[in-house]
């Protein structure tokens, strides 16, 4: 059931104002970029699925996606290679290791273990079918900006310092293509995944991208129908198995809601049928997930007695 539009704004303003001055966690350091955004930059947004949106703090302040964009091209590739050759090629459990672990590589089934890490998302990347590289990055980058509802740019900042640094992904993308699992040439695939980590957003364009999702595939502020919505329950799913890292079972039993983090700070958060909950902090925990970000989408799920386990 939608919320009324009071406790929504309640609930967002009073999570930004109760978390502001926190302070704890640390920025990405490993990618030279992340390391030199503002840490006391913060954002909370809430897009329901009608395509109201209610915000606080700095949520238009652009962001590098990092590894939520592994959604929206596990979207792209489960659209255009079918539900279940995905399945059979990209796994849908839990790796229990941090995001860029070899072992993610294949644990079990000679397969990536999910989408939502890096091995398993460069599989995903290679598995879109493209004319070219380009091609690939296009339809990657169209999907993007249909979930974000308007055009989203790659940041030739962010995109140099990872494409610089990126060896230990250039080295998963080998050992995929060693097992077998790499669909395409793998220094492609892994160009042009980091390409994808890249792009900037706002945390207005997150919460309108988790909308899309809670709204069974159509993006509640366009209209337009992004993928079909026999996708919601899978992307759901891989979602709450490792959305948030070696916190996502922690994450479903406190706050019940399929989530994905990057390492740039954002977080989105997904009630399907009603709304998105997107924050954004830079200073992340050990795990990765952003400090702030986690309690402030915490707060205004429970503010809004949101979680998918509840559905009373
Ligand atoms: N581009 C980052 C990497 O591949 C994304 C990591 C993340 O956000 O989990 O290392």
């Amino acid at each position: 059931m939608m919320p009324d539009k009071s406790a929504i704004t309640r609930a967002v303003q009073t999570a930004y104002s109760d978390h502001a001055k926190d302070t704890g966690g640390a920025n990405a350091s490993y990618i030279p970029y992340l390391a030199s955004v503002d840490p006391s930059l913060f954002g909370v947004c809430v897009v329901t699925a009608d395509g109201d949106v209610f915000e606080a703090g700095d949520t238009g302040f652009e962001f590098a996606l990092e590894s939520i964009s592994k959604v929206f091209s596990m979207t792209l590739a489960m659209q255009d290679v079918g539900l279940r050759e995905f399945h059979d090629k990209v796994g849908a459990d839990p790796t229990g290791e941090p995001f860029n672990s070899v072992m993610a590589v294949a644990m079990h089934d000679n397969k990536p273990v999910s989408p939502l890490v890096n091995a398993g998302a460069m599989s995903t990347v290679s598995l879109i079918p493209a004319e070219s590289p380009d091609d690939r990055w296009e339809k990657i980058l169209d999907m993007q900006s249909a979930f974000a509802g308007r055009k989203i740019k790659l940041s030739d900042a962010v995109n140099d310092s990872e494409q610089s640094t990126n060896f230990h992904n250039r080295a998963i993308a080998w050992l995929l293509y060693s097992g077998g699992t790499m669909y395409s040439d793998p220094m492609e695939a892994c160009e042009v995944y980091t390409r994808q980590c890249s792009t900037l957003v706002t945390t207005r364009d997150l919460a309108a991208m988790g909308a899309t999702v809670a709204a069974r595939g159509r993006n509640p502020v366009t209209g337009k129908q992004v993928f079909d919505a026999s996708l919601v329950p899978p992307i759901l799913a891989e979602m709450t198995m490792e959305g948030m890292y070696t916190s996502s079972g922690d994450w479903a039993y406190k706050v019940g809601l399929p989530s994905k983090s990057g390492v740039g700070g954002g977080i989105l958060a997904v009630m399907p049928g009603t709304l998105a909950i997107a924050a954004f902090s830079p200073p992340l925990d050990p795990v990765g997930n952003s400090v702030r970000g986690q309690k402030a989408v915490a707060q205004v799920a429970a503010a809004l007695n949101l979680n998918i386990y509840n559905s009373t």
